[in-house]
């Protein structure tokens, strides 16, 4: 007999007695009559009382079915018709492996390099604050998800089958627990193979990805893209393109504008990135004194609060993890955050960020037209490297000096490796950020009795939460104005994390497709 259940155990229990025992006990059967799948787990920690909740399904005297996953038909593809790809982030991955299961051959161009040689300048800018402009935190093989948190929980489930990405990363060496955790994590020591196997099933399938290789133009003929420029040098012949650029690719927006190719100016949020030492969060989240229990996780949170007509809010909340430096160019400063598969570093970073309207808000950068937010995002980063001195060191505040306009006279230990340099982030952010984060950081004391403590930092700045501008789309998902460009992906707007990113991959490469 099958039984479905649900069953909650507590962190006592799990410890001691284990899920499978405790199940027997609920069933009224014996342990050696039961097999158990989990099929979703969560923590509820609202009360001091812990408990694990657990959706199961029990096998009772029954064997319990092998289940070998999902089975990806990836076709070979080496004499199949082309769909080029331009970026190999999450969006431009999960379009190249549609199209081998859709029986096209992808070819994608890469700006960066592979995850191997990509580390090489994470060092450089984490040690000598030199950022290489096509190989950085957001550039490179697996675009800005690989060296993240690799947190995958999304609000888009409407706009694909999330469940379908998941077993593709289980298929390419995720763990299965992303199967069934409610908040499901890979982290980034485990990201950049994951990312590699990718592009071995591409490769051996017969598509294409080119490295160090940078789209540099495109020539429209009568409204259609008829070829790409590859490193300003090579043109090349194309019917189908996928433009998966990400929201850091400045350099295709102000091409796009150039050829006054639609685009539009796309609300969004800046701020600055807090860090905590775990501890705190985990005695505030799991009200314990010291350390955490053992079988719990470095504990996380999400806040929110509306500050003067705008939202301020939590974002890619990283427990357990480090502060990075993710600026693209020189002369600017921008933090994100990462954090291993088991979160066991001993800080808590988050962006608290406030929205930008893109109407109300930056009508004295009108004159940038559609680009105005992205101006704006590029002078707070600007304004960052200044504060901070001029290199990647960031400028940074205590959290409490920040709030009640102090400078602060030293800083707390940080894992953000480039180091921080005490500023007056409160005079300097402008008003429409600032001050919003300053009543945002005081309700948050509020609702986490502990969050609003001189032990934490604030870290600007928290400025590439998702793309300034947005590439538009028909229902067919192709350009209005182009035939033949499909925008993709977080650049153009249509995502705002791995999983959506994936997904809108898999639909652009689907639309791609029709008529070819
Ligand atoms: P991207 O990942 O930005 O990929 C675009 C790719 O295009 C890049 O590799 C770039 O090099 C390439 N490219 C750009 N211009 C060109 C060109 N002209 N020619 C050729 N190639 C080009 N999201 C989550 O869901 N969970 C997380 O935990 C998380 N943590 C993050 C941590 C950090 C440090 C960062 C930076 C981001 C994090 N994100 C996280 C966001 C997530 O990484 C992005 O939402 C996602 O990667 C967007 O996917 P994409 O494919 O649309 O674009």
């Amino acid at each position: 007999m099958v039984r479905n259940i649900q069953i909650r155990v507590s962190l006592k229990e799990e410890g001691q007695i284990g899920l499978k025992a405790k199940t027997a006990k609920h069933l009224g059967v014996a342990e050696e009559e039961i097999e158990i799948k989990v099929q979703r787990r969560s923590i509820d920690a609202r009360k001091p009382s812990i408990y694990f909740n657990y959706k199961l399904e029990v096998y009772i005297n029954e064997p319990m079915p092998t289940t070998g996953g999902y089975m990806f038909e990836y076709q070979d593809v080496s004499k199949a018709k082309p769909i080029h790809i331009i970026g190999f982030g999450p969006a431009g991955m999960w379009a190249a492996l549609r199209c081998l299961e859709l029986g096209y051959k992808p070819i994608v161009f890469e700006r960066g390099k592979n995850v191997r040689e990509r580390r090489r300048d994470l060092k450089a800018i984490n040690r000598d604050h030199i950022v290489n402009k096509d190989s950085n935190y957001c550039f490179g093989e697996g675009g800005a998800g690989t060296y993240s948190d690799g947190k995958l929980y999304t609000r888009s489930l409407k706009r694909g089958d999330v469940r379908r990405v998941f077993e593709s990363l289980v298929h390419h060496g995720a763990t299965e627990e992303i199967l069934v955790d409610a908040h499901p994590h890979i982290g980034t020591n485990k990201l950049p193979k994951i990312v590699q196997n990718i592009r071995e099933t591409i490769i051996s399938h017969g598509g294409e990805v080119h490295f160090n290789t940078k789209v540099t133009d495109f020539i429209i003929e009568s409204n259609r893209l008829k070829s790409i420029v590859l490193n300003d040098s090579k043109d090349l012949e194309v019917e189908k393109v996928i433009l998966a650029t990400g929201h850091s690719a400045r350099d295709i927006f102000y091409l796009l504008q150039k050829k006054k190719i639609a685009l539009k100016a796309k609300s969004f949020a800046m701020g600055v990135r807090v860090e905590h030492p775990q501890h705190i969060i985990d005695s505030i989240q799991y009200h314990c004194r010291g350390e955490r229990h053992e079988l719990l996780p470095a504990a996380a949170y999400s806040l929110v609060h509306q500050a003067k007509g705008r939202g301020v809010y939590s974002f890619c909340m990283c427990p357990g993890g480090f502060i990075v430096p993710a600026a693209t160019s020189p002369g600017e400063v921008v933090v994100n955050g990462m954090s291993p598969s088991k979160r066991n570093n001993l800080y808590a970073n988050s962006g608290i960020v406030v929205q930008i309207d893109a109407e109300r808000d930056l009508y004295k950068y009108e004159k940038y037209g559609e680009l105005r937010a992205l101006e704006y995002q590029k002078d707070l980063e600007r304004l960052a490297f200044t504060a901070g001195g001029r290199s990647q060191v960031a400028p940074s505040q205590r959290l409490t000096d920040f709030v009640e306009g102090n400078l602060s006279t030293d800083l707390n230990p940080t894992s953000y490796q480039p180091g921080l340099k005490s500023a007056p982030l409160h005079s300097l952010l402008p008003k429409l950020i600032g001050s919003r984060l300053r009543v945002g950081f005081s309700e948050f004391g509020k609702k986490m009795k502990g969050y609003y403590t001189k032990e934490a930092n604030i870290v600007g700045v928290e400025s590439r939460t998702s793309s300034p501008v947005s590439i538009p789309r028909n229902e067919h998902l192709e350009h209005p104005e182009i035939k033949g460009l499909f925008p993709c992906g977080e650049g153009g707007g249509y995502a705002g994390g791995i999983v959506s990113a994936a997904m809108d991959g898999e639909r652009c490469a689907e639309a791609a497709s029709e008529g070819l």
